[in-house]
């Protein structure tokens, strides 16, 4: 088997780095890479863009969608604190917008259970103002009178995910990036003798690189399994419905128990989202539109005055203690992962393209990764044997 170093015949160039997976992770992370020097070859199974990473809201939620403080909820402030500059970095480099919104998320209680919730989290949360009921429809009259106040979210502002992917992707073309679609990874190569990984199995035959981003979402463990690394992965189907309205009935996005109402820039409303785990499935279902319909309209009772513009369902990469897999392992040297960002990869991109890139320098990454680390769940396995 031959190495990236002997395929370059030992000549010195660029290093060079596969990246598996073309949602917002892998783009994020051959951004980095490819910034930081390196010749990367980005490989999707399918088209880029078509999974998890255009099915989601948008919303960069550091501090809504997050219930208790740690480790997890200080990596989504990292991601959120360099969010704009990211992007904005991107558009100047790709030419296209991601369609940033900075109007903050205000997460309406209707229920005494739900208010006592959110009150809960007032102890530690940052960046956010409990505000009485008719505070909140000061700033959004169109609001249910039922709705019993609220946290308002000043720093979860949102992009949309469609035109980030777009934004990423020009500007990893831009930078030189390679990107190879319909070219599935069948599985990683080990270096003999030093187990060091070196390449992938594609479709197309081998590709060798000095490093693999392992960030295939939700198939990453069929990847690490037979390597003997077991991921606790497993998708999360999410369905969601898109509609429009002549004027606009909301500025900010509202944020109820199980339903979310995002306002795009195109006056489009994203209102999501439902989870299941039902395996690879991605079917829409009439259950789930009325049920989302149902939540939206105690919420937001005009919104049934919208029209009705489309659905869709994505797989969000699962992991049973809801964290993601970041870094690398002595087990598999030269392996990035990538991995397991579950309801959060849109707010925790430009930070995990960071972690990889300085991960791929051999700089020890700012953000404390034991956490997260890939090998957590194989330990439990073992140490429950
Ligand atoms: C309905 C819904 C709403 C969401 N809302 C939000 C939100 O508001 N904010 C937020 O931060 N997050 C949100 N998320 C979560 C977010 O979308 C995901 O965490 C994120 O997209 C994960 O990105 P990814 O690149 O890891 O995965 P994906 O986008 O799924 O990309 C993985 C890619 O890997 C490719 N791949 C897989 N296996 C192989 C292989 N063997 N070889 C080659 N390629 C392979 C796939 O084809 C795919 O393109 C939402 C998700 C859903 C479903």
């Amino acid at each position: 088997m031959s190495t990236a170093a002997q395929q370059t015949g030992g000549r010195t160039s660029a290093p060079t780095a596969i990246i598996i997976g073309g949602g917002v992770i892998g783009c994020a992370a051959a951004f980095e890479l490819s910034k930081a020097g390196y010749a990367c070859t980005l490989l999707d199974k399918g088209a880029i863009h078509q999974e998890a990473s255009t099915a989601a809201a948008g919303m960069l939620g550091a501090q809504v969608e997050i219930h208790q403080p740690g480790p997890f909820y200080e990596l989504c402030r990292q991601s959120q604190e360099i969010y704009k500059a990211w992007i904005d970095e991107l558009e100047q480099i790709g030419g296209v917008t991601a369609q940033y919104i900075g109007k903050g998320i205000l997460r309406a209680a209707l229920t005494e259970e739900d208010e006592l919730e959110l009150r809960s989290r007032l102890s530690w949360i940052q960046n956010a103002d409990w505000m009485k009921p008719e505070d909140m429809r000061r700033m959004e009259p169109e609001l249910s009178a039922e709705v019993r106040g609220g946290l308002h979210f000043h720093a979860d502002h949102q992009v949309h995910p469609v035109w980030l992917a777009k934004s990423l992707g020009a500007a990893i073309v831009r930078q030189g990036c390679r990107i190879r679609e319909w070219t599935p990874v069948f599985k990683l190569l080990t270096e003999p003798g030093t187990g060091r990984i070196c390449g992938v199995q594609t479709s197309e035959g081998p590709l060798y690189a000095d490093i693999v981003v392992l960030a295939s979402g939700a198939w990453s463990p069929a990847l690490t399994g037979p390597l003997g690394i077991k991921l606790d992965m497993f998708p999360v189907k999410g369905q969601c419905i898109s509609v429009k309205t002549g004027a606009p009935i909301i500025r900010s996005t509202v944020f109820t128990h199980g339903c979310y109402i995002v306002p795009k820039l195109d006056g489009s409303y994203i209102i999501g989202a439902t989870q299941a785990e039902a395996g690879f499935d991605k079917q829409v279902t009439v259950k789930a539109i009325a049920e989302l319909h149902g939540k939206a309209a105690a919420l937001l009772p005009r919104i049934e005055e919208a029209e009705f513009i489309s659905s869709w369902a994505g797989l969000r990469p699962g992991t049973r203690d809801g964290l993601p897999y970041l870094g690398e392992t002595s087990e598999l040297p030269g392996l990035i992962f990538a991995t397991g960002h579950y309801r959060n990869g849109i707010l925790l991109a430009p930070v995990t393209g960071r972690i990889v890139a300085q991960i791929a320098a051999g700089d020890k990454p700012l953000e404390d990764l034991k956490p997260f680390s890939p090998m957590r769940d194989s330990a439990k396995a073992t140490a429950s044997l």
